[in-house]
């Protein structure tokens, strides 16, 4: 091993930190800076003769108070100032992501060495985090879509069933409350054949806010497809449902939606059930709403049509109790 005399070496060493991009501090045990590089100063926007000699708290407060710097996320200095204390020279090592106000991020690492000093080193990570920031941008937006259905905005078939499983299993494992409420507009096809595809959308985009203007909060909502919809109730058996339900087809009914000074006027078909233990899947759940929501539709529409649990039970021929408007 080549050994060289300590003075030498630590020339080599401060020669590097001047002319490397990466900052450079080291503060000694009372946080008073001994040592500062011109990449690290820039940070406190300071030349490295400026910082020299400067407490910590000092850097901090001049980057807080001329909003220069490191960006200081906060209100209040000095309830910052306590809590980075609080983490400082907490552990031998920490590091941590920081950004500063002309949008740069920076990596900086701190360690602690030969009895309290402090060495602070930081390295320019802008591209890797901006390149990092997109990613994110991107996973959600592709989570979004992945999960939203593009006309109405609200859970695609997709997302519908993938929180149905989850509720399902709640029910089977501890909370049985749960009912799911499957609705069809009656003759969609007639309001595309009378005012166009165009309105027909719209008509599917009002419904859809407007049904969910009357939800709780944990109440889930979905586009099955085409004008089919489905909300799932948690906590909530079918005999509570109905009123919530009447009030959906009093939405419906009442909505007001006007194309081409034209009114278009709305009814839809419910079919409702409540979880029996005798089902296994989300699948035997929804097939009885569907069963319910035939019913509702042969018994003329505007109706809603409810699974008895007879009929769940029995798995028989509809049985059902409806209610005709
Ligand atoms: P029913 O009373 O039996 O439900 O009859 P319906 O006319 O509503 O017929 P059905 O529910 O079987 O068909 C729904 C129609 O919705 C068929 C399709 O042309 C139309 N549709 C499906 N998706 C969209 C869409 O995104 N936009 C528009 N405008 N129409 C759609
Ligand atoms: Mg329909």
């Amino acid at each position: 091993m080549l050994t060289l005399p300590t003075t030498k070496v630590q020339d080599i060493i401060f020669d590097a930190f001047s002319l490397t991009n990466d900052g450079v501090a080291i503060f000694d045990a009372n946080d008073i800076v001994i040592y500062c590089n011109d990449s690290m100063a820039k940070l406190f926007n300071d030349t490295a003769e400026q910082a020299l000699n400067k407490t910590f708290s000092e850097l901090i407060k001049q980057c807080f108070n001329n909003t220069e710097g490191l960006n200081i996320e906060s209100d209040d200095i000095e309830v910052w100032l306590q809590a980075a204390d609080h983490k400082r020279r907490s552990a031998p090592f920490r590091s941590f992501e920081t950004d500063t106000q002309d949008g740069r991020w920076h990596l900086v690492t701190e360690q602690l060495v030969c009895d309290d000093i402090l060495y602070f080193h930081s390295t320019d990570i802008t591209d890797k985090k901006h390149t990092e920031m997109q990613l994110q941008a991107l996973t959600k937006e592709l989570h979004t879509r992945a999960t939203t259905d593009e006309l109405t905005v609200i859970s695609n078939r997709r997302n519908f069933y993938d929180m149905a499983e989850i509720e399902f299993t709640k029910a089977q494992q501890k909370q049985p409350l749960l009912t799911l409420v499957v609705i069809d507009i009656d003759n969609f096809k007639v309001i595309n054949d009378s005012f166009g595809h165009a309105a027909g959308d719209m008509v599917l985009k009002a419904f859809a806010q407007n049904i969910k203007s009357e939800l709780r909060s944990g109440d889930i909502f979905g586009r099955l497809g085409g004008d089919e919809f489905a909300i799932l109730l948690p906590n909530t058996d079918c005999n509570e449902s109905l009123p919530l339900v009447e009030r959906f087809r009093d939405t419906i009914a009442t909505m007001k939606i006007d194309h081409k000074e034209q009114r278009i006027q709305l009814t839809a078909s419910i079919g409702i059930v409540q979880y029996l233990p005798v089902m296994q899947s989300i699948h035997d759940m929804m097939n009885a709403a569907d069963t319910a929501l035939y019913q509702a539709k042969s018994e003329g529409r505007n109706t809603v049509c409810r699974c008895s649990i007879k009929q769940v039970e029995s798995a028989t021929a509809p049985s059902m109790i409806s209610y005709t408007y």
